[in-house]
């Protein structure tokens, strides 16, 4: 047994995790939200935000998460630095199954676990993330004006931020591990038909350079004839060499944090977002439970997005929280 019962939980606390607990505690539900391994989402890897609407000069990545977690817990909001390993689903209340063991039950359940960005495991890629190195190129291609770029990748959405970057960079080398492309024909086209793309085949990325001061100054590739240089650092025809560059773009993909999804009947898609009930609102195929922000979302992936879904994610729990009351007491009156 289990001595929690909420009505609200969410699990994430990033801006969908964030703005579901603004909108969750207003409407008195007292939300806790469990925090995951990262307090503050993916945001918290970089620095400025020029996007997030409402501040003419930007504003700084930990300063809209820390103001955005404060006006949650003004409402009623309490948060845990804990992580969602398992989710019994099928009964009422569900049960949820915490990292450090402790278990707790909620009626109804947010999953706002976002979607982390595949990295490549570059030396320095750790502290160059979010000061020259980026996974979003629409968040941060803005900031690249005149520089040359790398971006590293080969499928559909590495072409897609070759392209945004070439708006503002002065040159975007794609750097892919094999000889071909994984994207399709359309958007390998539109890419090669820019003339800032060019295209560096059968290379790896091996090591960044620059400092958190700094940024981005250079960066350590690897070319073997035969692709994958990495897995042939010591063959004789695997060359290592520098390029200057002043930022790094990493466009391999993203995993959905739904682990704790798999065995339920919550229905993920083939790469494991989570999918709506109808494809528009925050309803997933097991009632009670919503969902918002990159983790249903593999394309728009903004900080603005997952607010929003964020906030339709309460707003639905809400509602279906006064239906169950609604029902709870007429059963109780036919009794
Ligand atoms: C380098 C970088 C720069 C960016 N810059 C911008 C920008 O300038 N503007 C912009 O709009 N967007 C930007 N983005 C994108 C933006 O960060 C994301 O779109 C946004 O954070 C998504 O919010 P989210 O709440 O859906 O998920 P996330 O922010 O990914 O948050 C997920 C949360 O879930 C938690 N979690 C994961 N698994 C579990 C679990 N099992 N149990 C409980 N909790 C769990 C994590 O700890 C985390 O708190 C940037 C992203 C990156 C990586």
């Amino acid at each position: 047994m289990t001595d929690e019962v909420h009505d609200v939980v969410i699990a994430g606390s990033g801006m969908a995790g964030l703005t579901a607990a603004i909108y969750a505690a207003r409407a008195d539900l007292e939300p806790l939200v469990l925090e995951g391994d990262e307090p503050g989402g993916q945001l918290t890897l970089t620095t400025d935000v020029e996007n997030y609407p409402g501040f003419e000069d930007g504003v700084e990545a930990f300063e809209l998460i820390q103001e955005t977690k404060g006006q949650a817990e003004r409402f009623g909001a309490s948060y845990r630095q804990l992580s969602v390993e398992d989710a019994d689903l099928d009964g009422r209340p569900f049960t949820l199954h915490l990292s450090d063991g402790s278990r707790l039950e909620t009626k109804a359940f947010v999953v706002a676990t976002g979607a982390s960005a595949r990295w490549v495991g570059a030396e320095n890629e750790e502290i160059l993330m979010g000061n020259g190195l980026s996974t979003c190129a629409t968040c941060d291609g803005a900031f690249h004006r005149g520089d040359d770029v790398l971006v590293i990748g080969g499928g559909d959405s590495a072409m897609e931020e070759a392209i945004f970057l070439s708006k503002f960079a002065e040159r975007v080398e794609v750097v892919h591990r094999r000889e071909e492309l994984r994207a399709s024909e359309i958007m390998k086209d539109r890419a090669m038909d820019k003339e800032e793309i060019e295209f560096t085949w059968n290379t790896e990325l091996l090591e960044i350079y620059g400092s958190e001061e700094e940024g981005v100054t250079g960066a350590k590739l690897a070319h073997h004839p035969e692709g994958r240089p990495k897995e042939k650092l010591d063959n004789p025809a695997t060359e290592e060499y520098d390029v200057d560059v002043g930022g790094v773009f990493y466009a391999i993909g993203h995993d959905p944090n739904t682990e704790f999804l798999v065995d339920t009947d919550v229905v993920l898609d083939d790469e494991g977002y989570v999918e709506t009930l109808d494809g528009r609102t925050s309803e997933t195929h097991v009632d009670g439970v919503f969902v918002g922000g990159d983790v249903t979302d593999s394309f728009y992936q903004q900080a603005v997005t997952a607010a929003g879904m964020g906030c339709m994610a309460a707003i639905d729990a809400e509602e279906w929280l006064d239906e169950l009351e609604r029902e709870e007491k007429a059963e109780a009156a036919a009794e």
